[in-house]
């Protein structure tokens, strides 16, 4: 299969990535060498995955 871009990563700045690239109609492949994606993000906060502090949330960050 081809793809127009490949993302080594797939912690929270390559999810965004493939998910920005994706709905603009890119061929994302994303590659990771953990046994899921997004671990990091799992484990953040405290098992709670990611907090911001209340009010500086934009549009993409949900508590
Ligand atoms: C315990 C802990 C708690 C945290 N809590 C918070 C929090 O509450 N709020 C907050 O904002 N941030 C928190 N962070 C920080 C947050 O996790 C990071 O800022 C965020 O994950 C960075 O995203 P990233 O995509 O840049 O990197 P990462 O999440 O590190 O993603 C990189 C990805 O690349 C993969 N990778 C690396 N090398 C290779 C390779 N050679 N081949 C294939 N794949 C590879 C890794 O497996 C990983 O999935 C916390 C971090 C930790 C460790």
């Amino acid at each position: 299969m081809d793809y127009d871009a490949i993302i080594l990563g797939a912690g929270g700045a390559g999810l965004l990535a493939a998910a920005t690239a994706g709905k603009a109609g890119a061929r994302i492949c994303v590659i990771d060498h953990a046994d899921r994606p997004g671990k990091k993000i799992l484990i953040s906060g405290g098992g709670r995955r990611f907090r911001l502090p209340p009010g500086s949330a934009g549009p993409f960050a949900a508590g």
